[in-house]
């Protein structure tokens, strides 16, 4: 290998002070050229001069011009992390996703010709950081850890925050954070800063629409620097389809990619999928349809291969599991929830239905033409990264390149020779429901700007085609024009807690890019508050602390921390798993007009209108209701049958069928028999083991049972459960009216019975899709969520025993002498709840009463 000195060819150009301390590098030949080429590399004086000159500046520049690896380089070949110069601190540049935090590391690495040492990584799982690193590539989530310890980020001398467009929550805390350690940097004694000088902060960014960034006054006062990078692009076509496919686009793309495989010239194809499923499927199937003769020496014969390309290194991290790892890396890191975008790929809900529809189409046109082998390669977060690594080498001899991705190829990875991008126009995303606090993971469109990021991979090296499986109508008005901010779609709680565990109290000072709605805000540290999160002063507890180290909605993080008594630690996982996923029942018409979002059966009767007399149908629908009906009245009857209690609680039924469901094996039939959800119920399967990962991270000394047959709950356990119910959804209380009212009535049935709750002043009532319907209206329940429709319903209820409020809601209550008020009471007041209780202190707010059944 030639060396050459790179910086030779440049030099006369420097005129920014970078002689002085100047680091030489040795590159090779072949990086020295094709690092040339990049875009990126013809800005190095400009961008250079703007950060000597400022302390924050913005960088944006298309995909692939050379931001992530050249700018770390120079930044070290102008002397920073050299302990002799004046910016002796390490270089860190921070990523959304762990992949591209090590792949970056480990190219520039090799660009430099220096070790995994010198340039290394840290992610949540695993680091190569040594005591001689001097650039080092993190996720932004290990950087807000290492904040809450070093707030100045003393050991840093510039901080690139990469990829700041895509608007992560971590990223936008980060770079919150990252302008208030700016200002500290600046305002240090004369003493500090010959210690620690100032920090440079280097914001990159794919797209436009930085002004969050750099018009923000909160943020900065002087609004940074925009150094654009003119990229080479090529002019890409966009081909629309013609309509939209209503479902299976996986079907769609595989259709498409035979297409251009068959009769398209050279050159390849690059395809966005949402997730590990759907691209391990059709990834299969390419294989199978184009099969490519290997040179690989694995394969000397040079046999046909149908499978996946060898990779030489044994997995390294993928499947490792959680229990070989340092338990106390794992809690600090998860605590971040650093896992958002690589979880999203291992939370695949994609129907594989599709399949058996390719099946259907491989068998049926494709036969007959001509193709070539196709070198088919998957990428995505969780895939080992000398897997990920292959989409950079050359396919072998005569095969065309394909590539199956999640949205990480958009913009942290760019792959080289792509001339064909086939966008599916799908991203999975986290949603939240803020009535319900439930988090769940979409497939929706993307953004017209993600389109356009997708279209822009094509034409990289040349001229490309771009094909959209979908229809301009739909583009046009229904994809947003930029991706809504994470922030904006993530339970605002859940961050707050974070960020106060980060030691951040004020978060309604903190400069936000974009900052969440002061009412959300002030309604998020009020639910903290109720649920113990928070003391009345809004900092954080113990429990606080505790509920923050797992990336869970906060109640449903208190609900497992509490749930470590009497072995109910497996149930409360599955019911947390189910609340999650949400009701997997199949919903029932009710007479009243309570619920009109069912699907199912319905649908495919009416569909089916023609084939069908008319009243025949009806009968079917109302025979069909009835059998639901038995169904679903089956599992409290399981749960009567080995408690001897009557129907307490409709989270303790999606217990029961959680159950009745791994008892079967998990079979569909059980699914089909029982009107549930298949999807719900595989979906609550898989939570409920990763659910149980977490919690043995997290939870030292904890044995979770990780057998997902679970026995039926005792009676004690039950008991036990809806007071860990009660805790976690404490400040969900409705009281019957009669008694906050001061008389006591007696019921028949619970229809027309109202309630009160601390949230809204209206009157609520048991949803008939309640197991407490058809009984004696409960003195005191708590609910999962509100709806409204003729009136406010609540659903998801469980009765609750008004004597554990004053132990696991102690802030909600307020005390009274026993002998003044010997029956607890609870009263509307100021919208908080007020109960008359007789006051009982337990020895730590958590802890569970002791139950006495
Ligand atoms: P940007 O950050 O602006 O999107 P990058 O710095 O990631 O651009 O990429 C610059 C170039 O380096 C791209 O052409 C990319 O294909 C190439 N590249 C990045 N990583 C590797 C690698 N591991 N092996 C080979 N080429 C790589
Ligand atoms: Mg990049």
């Amino acid at each position: 290998d030639i060396t050459v000195d790179s910086c030779v060819e440049n030099d006369d150009a420097l005129k920014y002070e970078k002689k002085a301390f100047y680091v030489p590098v040795k590159r090779s030949q072949e990086i020295q050229l094709t690092r040339m080429k990049l875009p990126i590399c013809d800005d190095e004086q400009a961008i250079m001069e703007a950060i000597s000159e400022n302390s924050v500046v913005v960088i944006c520049g298309e995909t692939g011009s050379g931001k992530t690896t050249q700018l770390p380089q120079f930044l070290y070949e102008a002397g920073f992390g050299n302990p002799e110069s004046d910016n002796p601190g390490i270089i860190g540049i921070t990523q959304p996703r762990r992949v591209a935090a090590m792949s970056m590391s480990k190219r520039v690495a090799q660009e430099l010709s220096l070790d995994d040492k010198r340039v290394s990584y840290q992610i949540r799982y695993d680091a190569t950081v040594s005591s001689n690193t001097v650039i080092k590539f993190m996720t932004d989530g290990v950087l807000l850890r290492e904040l809450s310890g070093d707030f100045l980020l003393s050991k840093y001398s510039a901080i690139i925050i990469d990829e700041a467009h895509e608007r992560s929550l971590n990223t936008d805390i980060l770079i919150g954070v990252i302008s208030r350690v700016l200002r500290l940097r600046k305002e240090l004694s004369e003493e500090d800063k010959s210690k620690i000088k100032p920090l440079k902060i280097i914001i990159m960014s794919a797209t436009l629409r930085i002004s969050d960034f750099t018009q923000n006054r909160r943020l900065f006062d002087i609004p940074p620097p925009v150094i654009n990078v003119n990229a080479r692009q090529y002019p890409v076509s966009i081909h629309f389809n013609k309509r939209t496919p209503r479902t299976d686009y996986v079907t769609e793309a595989f259709k498409k990619i035979c297409k251009i495989h068959t009769r398209l010239p050279r050159g390849g194809i690059l395809v966005f999928m949402t997730g590990q499923n759907e691209i391990s499927i059709l990834c299969k199937k390419l294989r199978n349809k184009f099969p490519y003769i290997s040179s690989d020496r694995t394969h000397r014969n040079r046999t046909v291969i149908k499978e996946e390309p060898p990779i030489d290194e044994p997995n390294e991290y993928i499947h490792k599991g959680y229990s070989d790892r340092n338990v106390d890396h794992e809690i600090e890191e998860l605590a971040m929830g650093e896992n958002d975008q690589d979880y999203l790929d291992h939370h695949d809900d994609f129907d594989t239905n599709s399949e058996d529809s390719i099946t259907e189409f491989e068998n049926d046109v494709l036969d007959n033409e001509y193709a070539g082998p196709l070198y088919v390669l998957p990428l995505y977060s969780l895939l080992s990264t000398r897997a990920q690594m292959r989409v950079f080498e050359p396919p072998p001899e005569g095969a065309r390149l394909c590539v199956v991705a999640t949205n990480i190829a958009e913009t942290s990875l760019t792959i080289p020779g792509v001339t064909y991008v086939v966008d599916s126009g799908k991203v999975k995303e986290r949603r939240y429901n803020a009535s319900s606090g439930v988090q769940s993971y979409v497939i929706d469109w993307i953004s017209k700007a993600s389109a356009d990021q997708r279209a822009g991979r094509a034409g990289r090296t040349g001229p490309g085609h771009c094909y959209r499986l979908y229809s301009s109508a739909v583009f046009n008005d229904q994809f947003q024009q930029f991706t809504v901010p994470e922030i904006h779609r993530t339970p605002i709680e859940g961050v707050i807690l974070q960020m106060k565990a980060m030691n951040i109290d004020t978060v309604s000072n903190f400069p936000f890019p974009t900052p969440p709605d002061r009412d959300q805000l002030k309604k998020a540290e009020k639910l903290l508050r109720y649920i113990g999160a928070l003391d009345e002063n809004n900092q954080i507890t113990s429990l606080g602390r505790a509920i923050a180290t797992f990336p869970l909605a906060p109640r449903f993080s208190k609900m497992l921390i509490i749930g470590q008594q009497h072995e109910c630690l497996p149930y409360v996982i599955a019911i947390v798993s189910a609340l999650s996923v949400g009701d997997p029942f199949i919903k029932d018409y009710h007479l009243d007009g309570t619920d009109s979002d069912d699907g199912g059966d319905e649908d495919y009767l009416v569909n089916n209108v023609q084939t069908k007399e008319l009243n025949e149908i009806q009968k079917e629908i109302i025979f069909k209701k009835e059998r639901r009906k038995l169904m679903r009245k089956k599992f409290f009857d399981v749960q009567k049958k080995h408690s001897g209690l009557d129907p307490t609680s409709d989270i303790l039924k999606f217990l029961n069928v959680v159950g009745a469901y791994e008892y079967s094996g998990g079979n569909e039939k059980f699914c089909e028999d029982n009107f549930v959800r298949t999807k719900a119920m595989q979906e609550i399967h898989k939570l409920r083991g990763q659910i149980t990962k977490i919690v043995q991270a997290n939870c030292q000394g904890v044995d979770v049972c990780v057998d997902p047959k679970m026995k039926p709950p005792s009676a004690i356990q039950l008991e036990a459960l809806r007071q860990i119910i009660a805790a976690g959804f404490i400040d969900q209380v409705a009281m019957r009216k009669d008694l906050v009212d001061g008389m006591t009535k007696t019921f028949s049935s619970t229809r027309g019975i109202a309630y009160s709750t601390m949230w809204t002043n209206e009157d609520v009532f048991i949803h008939p899709s309640s197991v407490l319907y058809h009984g004696k209206p409960p003195d005191f329940v708590v609910y999962q969520e509100l709806q409204r429709t003729n009136k406010v319903w609540m659903k998801g209820i469980t009765i609750i025993k008004p004597e554990w409020l004053s132990k696991l809601g102690k802030s909600l209550c307020v005390f009274s002498k026993p002998k003044e008020l010997p029956t607890p009471k609870l009263k509307r007041n100021d919208d908080e709840m007020t109960a008359y209780v007789t006051p009982c202190f337990g020895p730590k707010s958590w802890e569970l009463p002791l139950i006495k059944v």
